[in-house]
């Protein structure tokens, strides 16, 4: 209710910046924030950028990050002229809308999972729309950051009117399967909230195979590795696109400079890293803009070759 008072009285103008910050100070789960919003342009489509957070567990120390020691870490780091904010993951939803739907790229995570995490639905209603207006939702894959954000608190769809939209092979890996029949015992947590988003989805859930998933405008790019069925897409308007990554990467300032840093949370370390050095290679040759539910918020922009590895050039903020 705060928070529509303070949307109402943005229209009046200058008299409104003390408001805002009493709001900001009294209402914050963690420290310093305000939902996050960010409006990028494609073609004729608008593209709203959702932060749902972050978390600061992708190192080495807490057995995240594989492939790189404790020390390479840290100096990488403290020389990549991020500051401190580099050791911290964003995680990024997209509301994309287009002719006559509003399209979620990923739901987020549930409130209850991580503290940090969960603010998707703030941020979208933060940003002037209604959770029962969602159309579709695009999942790229079944993890809790991804699709846990379809759960309310107490168990309810938190999108009831929209299709839920995940790949075949993602449904059935996750809700076919469970921790000892895939081999992948510290997965407990992940198949159960997997579990939970499909059933709390009910028959709006649609599986898909191919690139058309039946949306104008997008389509899916299978990105296999991180996940059996993890896709990124393609959303594309009036002659412009964005090529929308998803988990590719998940800690940007390490895994750009060091592409054969993986996460032991992927299902399949061996795929991901292919997947993710062949794709990093095409987007830098191509100049390609793209999009990473894992760059730093609001997560659009280009990577650049860089020694061994690549850079990320954020792109400016646009108004509009
Ligand atoms: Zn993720």
């Amino acid at each position: 209710m705060k928070r529509r008072t303070l949307m109402k009285g943005a229209a009046s103008g200058l008299a409104l910046s003390i408001p805002q910050v009493k709001i900001a100070q009294g209402t914050m789960a963690f420290a310093g924030s305000i939902e996050n919003i960010q409006r990028l342009r494609v073609g004729s489509a608008t593209v709203t950028a959702l932060s749902d957070g972050y978390v600061d567990i992708i190192t080495p120390q807490a057995q995240v990050l594989q492939g790189i020691d404790a020390e390479a870490y840290e100096q990488t780091i403290a020389t990549s002229g991020r500051g401190a904010g580099a050791r911290q993951t964003d995680v990024n939803a997209y509301l994309v809308e287009m002719i006559d739907r509003k399209i979620l790229i990923d739901a987020g995570t549930n409130k209850g999972f991580i503290p940090t995490l969960g603010r998707t639905q703030d941020a979208l209603v933060a940003a002037g729309h209604r959770p029962e207006d969602i159309t579709d939702i695009v999942i790229t894959h079944m993890h809790p950051d991804h699709s846990a954000g379809l759960i309310s608190e107490d168990g309810s769809a938190l999108y009831p009117g929209a299709r839920v939209l995940v790949h075949e092979l993602e449904y059935d890996y996750w809700v076919n399967g469970d921790p000892v029949s895939r081999g992948r015992p510290d997965m407990e947590v992940q198949f159960q909230l997997a579990k939970a988003a499909a059933e709390v989805s009910g028959d709006r859930l649609v599986l898909f195979s191919g690139e058309d998933i039946g949306l104008p405008g997008i389509t899916a790019v299978p990105l296999f590795g991180h996940t059996p069925g993890h896709v990124g897409c393609v959303i594309e308007s009036d002659g412009d696109h964005v090529f929308v990554v998803s988990d590719i990467v998940h800690q940007s300032v390490i895994q750009l400079k060091h592409p054969e840093v993986s996460v032991a949370f992927d299902v399949d370390q061996n795929e991901a890293r292919k997947t993710r050095i062949k794709t990093l290679d095409r987007i830098a040759t191509d100049g390609e803009r793209i999009i990473g539910m894992h760059m730093p918020f609001p997560g659009a922009g280009r990577i650049e070759r860089a020694g061994e590895g690549y850079r990320w050039i954020a792109e400016e903020r646009e108004y509009f």
